[in-house]
């Protein structure tokens, strides 16, 4: 038999996370699980160490090391902590496949080791490519490493294009449910509350996604991921809403035909699917019928309402470290308005802004990622602050 697939959770406490844990542990034969990570959820990484006993866990916040090490004391399991523990585990040898399910910029930097490692990737936290798309997949090439897409829309392109690595892409179409807020005008989204943007129509996520989709933003940032998964130009990449989120997306080659890949919303088959490549595993997930979907429906982005969306094809036709900047300015909006600190609307403005007023570097290394990201977060905060709710 041959050796079971060593995994990697980063983030194995989130939405990602504890899904990826479900489907590894459907297939105990298949994997072996290596590494789970959390950031501050102390509790639930005890939990799931004790129950599925990986070799290693790590707790990013410091402070909580002791908590998880004193209830882990009876395991034979590693506990460490902080974020260069994250980088460290990584590259051990029993890691086969890094699962990156941690949020936002955090994830870049383990990323990056696990790449120069030789480890193949799962990569659910877009953020990664979003910052510093050109640099992760350089390296990954260099490495010979393969960067296995988990987000729903970049499951389903990449499942279409199975058995045509060959043929050119004319056009890809990410699609998009549209939101808590589809349809509504500008007046209505002045006095949206908190609650209403954490309620996603089709799909339950961790709730900075959750507010990216309330936005538009996640397309926008997914739109930056598929141009480097798929090395493709701004101009063959298009968005169009489709409410019932059946179609993931579609893919258009330059015969005119059109693939698409469909099913219910559940993230357990894209995760399944990045970490089972080529093959697909028998499951129980409930199936599409398509008599309880008599119409699919699809129509244009509101772009005027939802600015986000032009603001990543701005950042993504600007290079360098344009989508760096506004990546960074919309981590901190989004934590501002979760804390109720600013309107719904100034999400978008602040993000433009702040884009717009970070110098942008053009053939970025690391350490240039490093320091827009410290200058748009700290230009950000400022016009946050600047436009608190009183
Ligand atoms: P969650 O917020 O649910 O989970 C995030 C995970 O990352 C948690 O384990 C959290 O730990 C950990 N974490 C957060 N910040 C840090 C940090 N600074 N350092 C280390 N660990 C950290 O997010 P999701 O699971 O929803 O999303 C994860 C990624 O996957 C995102 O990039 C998202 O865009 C992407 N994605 C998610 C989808 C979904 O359905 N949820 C769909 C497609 C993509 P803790 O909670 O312990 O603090
Ligand atoms: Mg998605």
């Amino acid at each position: 038999m041959t050796r079971k697939k060593g995994i990697a959770i980063l983030g194995s406490t989130g939405s990602i996370g504890t899904q990826a844990l479900d489907v590894i542990e459907a297939y105990p034969e298949y994997f072996s699980l290596e590494v789970i990570t959390a950031g501050k959820n102390a509790e639930l990484l005890i939990e799931q160490a004790k129950k599925y006993q990986p070799n290693t866990v790590v707790i990013t916040e410091e402070s909580l090391y002791q908590q998880v090490k004193d209830a882990l004391w009876q395991e034979s399991i590693h506990v460490y902590s902080g974020s260069e523990s994250l980088c460290q585990v990584v590259e051990s040898a029993e890691v086969d496949t890094v699962l990156t399910a941690l949020v936002g910029y955090a994830g870049l930097k383990p990323t990056l080791r696990a790449i120069e490692a030789g480890k193949t990737i799962a990569l659910a936290n877009k953020e990664t490519l979003v910052v510093a798309g050109e640099l992760v997949t350089r390296l990954a090439r260099e490495k010979g490493v393969n960067i296995y897409p988990v987000d729903s829309e970049h499951s389903a392109i990449f499942q279409c294009l199975v058995g045509e690595f060959h043929n050119p892409i004319e056009k890809i179409y990410l699609t998009a449910s549209g939101g808590p807020f589809r349809g509504w005008s500008l007046e209505q989204l002045q006095t949206v509350k908190r609650e209403q943007a954490l309620k996603h129509p089709n799909w339950s996520m961790g709730a900075k996604i959750t507010i990216d989709s309330a936005t538009l933003m996640n397309k926008g940032l997914e739109v930056i991921e598929a141009k480097w998964l798929f090395n493709l130009r701004p101009d063959q990449i298009d968005v169009v809403v489709h409410p019932q989120s059946i179609v993931h997306s579609i893919v258009q080659f330059e015969d005119g035909s059109m693939k698409a890949q469909m099913g219910l919303p559940d993230m357990k088959l894209p995760i399944q699917f990045a970490l089972t490549y080529p093959d697909r595993f028998t499951t129980s997930f409930p199936r599409f019928d398509f008599l309880n979907y008599p119409s699919l429906t699809f129509e244009q982005p509101d772009r005027m309402v939802f600015k986000n969306l032009d603001l990543a094809y701005e950042a993504m036709n600007l290079g360098g470290t344009a989508a760096c900047a506004l990546n960074a300015a919309n981590e901190v909006v989004v934590e501002a308005f979760l804390n109720e600190q600013i309107p719904f609307l100034s999400i978008a403005d602040i993000n433009e802004e702040t884009m717009r007023t970070t110098p942008s570097i053009n053939n970025p290394v690391y350490e240039d990622f490093v320091e827009t990201d410290k200058i748009a977060r700290e230009a950000a905060l400022h016009l946050v602050t600047k436009w608190k709710i009183t």
